[in-house]
């Protein structure tokens, strides 16, 4: 699945309409609390200016129904004009003839954002007009939006194929780290997952299963599995749905020759509080009325042992209730143990990302994801639209 990326094609000169995630979080005020999106997409827009290239920057903002003064992205354009150091102009529409006298009237090495592309209900819809008028302003398409790569969006599938599209950096490399892990892994490969539900992850499960050498599973999800198995787990979240699901992927495991591994131990507790009362019990003997929150001691020993052996290792789903300080030890020593691996390391999850970045070990793994749904959807196997719609190399 090589797809050409922005070093590929000649920008020079070129109109370029650029597909990026500047779907930041912002206080009441509307003061953007985290720019990391941002500064995510400054390579490519560099790069863009660099190459003297007329940029037009387009992204959505939150879930409008509608145009929604709240969710206009002057604050992005702000922000990123001083990431940039040079003026970035804020187009007063998404398209439209002010916004194409806007786009024709750039100059090279110039920075335009349009404005919140999901004030029209057709890019969702992915409708072929809205698609068309984007397209206009533009010679050449780049999408660095991966976090929106699983939807068939106008801007993220219906204009790739209008213009000659391409990746920008941030997609090009969600897309050779995920895609290298999937495709080619050094073995031995492993999989961490956990996380709240099977029914979440049940699809990166099975696909995963075909892929790795070893499955570690974690989180509320390896509940569900020891339930399957005749285990006691109290009152730890079940997904009460996924029983015969996760007897299947035992079986799927066996027959194939992976490795699952579930927790041996697990630190139960009588509240989901930090203050709660807790203690160490054998994973299969959670005491009534009491929770399994995270892997035990013994459980975090062995998966870091596992991932410290291996040589590709993708991660997805913290292995507890990492939220409540006192509950967090399991994912911190896997994250340890992530960070510490010779090995091609991959994290992906709102949540996983969340935890790393928490814990501080976010810059000692290969690739953060910067995608919470896209990169499930990849590992799972799912065609995401928004790349298949990029030109192959
Ligand atoms: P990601 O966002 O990385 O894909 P998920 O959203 O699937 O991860 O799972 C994260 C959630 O799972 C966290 O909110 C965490 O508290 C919860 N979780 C993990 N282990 C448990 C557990 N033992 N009991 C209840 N919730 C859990
Ligand atoms: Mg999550």
């Amino acid at each position: 699945m090589a797809k050409k990326t922005i070093q590929d094609v000649d920008v020079t000169g070129k109109r370029v309409l650029v597909r990026v995630d500047f779907n930041v979080p912002q206080d009441e005020n509307g003061n953007i609390t985290d720019d990391t999106r941002i500064r995510a997409a400054l390579p490519t827009i560099q790069y863009l200016v660099d190459h003297a290239a007329r940029a037009i920057l387009v992204s959505h903002l939150g879930r409008p129904k509608g145009v929604d003064e709240k969710l206009r992205v002057d604050p992005v354009a702000a922000r990123l004009q001083e990431l940039l150091g040079r003026p970035v102009r804020k187009a007063s529409d998404v398209i439209g003839p002010a916004v194409a006298q806007q786009a024709a009237a750039l100059k090279e090495g110039d920075v335009l954002l349009l404005e919140n592309v999901r004030f029209y209900k057709e890019e969702e819809k992915n409708d072929p007009e809205f698609a068309r008028q984007l397209a206009s302003l533009a010679d050449l398409y780049v999408n660095d939006a991966f976090g929106t790569a699983h939807r068939a969006h106008a801007s993220t599938e219906g204009v790739a194929h209008l213009l000659p599209a391409v990746a920008g950096f941030l997609m090009g490399k969600e897309i050779e780290y995920l895609g290298r892990a999937l495709a080619n892994p050094e073995r031995p490969f492993v999989a961490v997952l956990g996380g709240a539900k099977v029914a979440d992850k049940i699809g990166v499960i099975e696909n995963l299963l075909g892929k790795v050498d070893s499955l570690l599973i974690g989180g509320a999800m390896a509940f569900t599995f020891i339930k399957a198995q005749g285990g006691e787990i109290g009152k730890t979240l079940l997904d009460a749905d996924s029983l015969d699901v996760a007897r299947e992927t035992l079986e799927k495991a066996k027959a194939r020759g992976v490795q699952l591994i579930l927790p041996t131990d697990a630190l139960a507790a009588d509240r989901i509080d930090a203050s709660a009362n807790t203690r160490v019990v054998p994973a299969g003997q959670i005491p009534d009325g009491w929770a399994a929150v995270d892997i035990g001691p013994e459980a975090a020993r062995q998966f870091a042992a596992v991932v410290s052996g291996a040589k590709t290792v993708v991660w997805n789903g913290p292995m507890g209730i990492f939220e409540v300080p006192p509950f967090a030890e399991g994912t911190r020593v896997v994250a340890r143990a992530l960070a510490e691996a010779n090995a091609l390391t991959i994290v992906g999850g709102g949540d996983s990302v969340a935890a790393i970045e928490e814990l501080g070990v976010a810059d000692r793994i290969s690739h953060v994801s910067t995608g919470g749904g896209a990169s499930l959807e990849f590992l799972e196997g799912k065609v995401l639209p928004g790349i298949a719609a990029l030109e192959e190399k």
